[in-house]
């Protein structure tokens, strides 16, 4: 889709922190990360949310959720995580391509959903601590 955001970064044509994908999903940092290593994982394809998309696209974004979520917490120094997902707007999804939150927590950091100010540097740095982990 032209005008989505995800389906851009799938592009290539706006950058991202990617830290993992396969023929059907893309992991990247979010940008407005809830805690450190807050990543996104979203299909290749299209859809607004994971109802509109297809069966076998919610598996593969589910097995890839189940690999990557405790790589990506132990790359981090976390012990447990979150996982997340807004569907629909009045949910809160403001991006209209499914997406799931793999949102590490550790010790020594809020344990809420508030986006804590980061820099780019930072979240390249860990981005590459995830690539190493994986
Ligand atoms: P949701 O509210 O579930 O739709 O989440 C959308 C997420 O996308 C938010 O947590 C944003 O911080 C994140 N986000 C928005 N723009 C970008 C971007 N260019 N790169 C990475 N994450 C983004
Ligand atoms: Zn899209």
């Amino acid at each position: 889709m032209s005008d989505c955001l995800f389906c851009k970064i799938i592009a290539g044509q706006i950058p991202a922190h990617k830290v993992y994908e396969n023929d059907s999903v893309l992991a990247f940092l979010d940008i407005g990360p809830v805690s450190t290593g807050h990543t996104l994982v979203v299909p290749k394809q299209h859809a607004e949310n994971l109802a509109a998309g297809s069966v076998e696209d919610a598996c593969a974004l589910m097995t890839a959720i189940h690999d990557l979520a405790p790589k990506i917490t132990k790359a981090v120094g976390g012990s447990g995580y979150n996982l997340g997902m807004n569907h629909g707007e009045v949910a809160g999804q403001d991006v209209l391509h499914t997406h799931l939150h793999i949102m590490p927590r550790k010790d020594g950091e809020p344990r809420n959903f508030v986006k804590q100010p980061v820099s780019q540097e930072e979240l390249s740095k860990v981005a590459e601590m995830i690539r190493l982990a994986i």
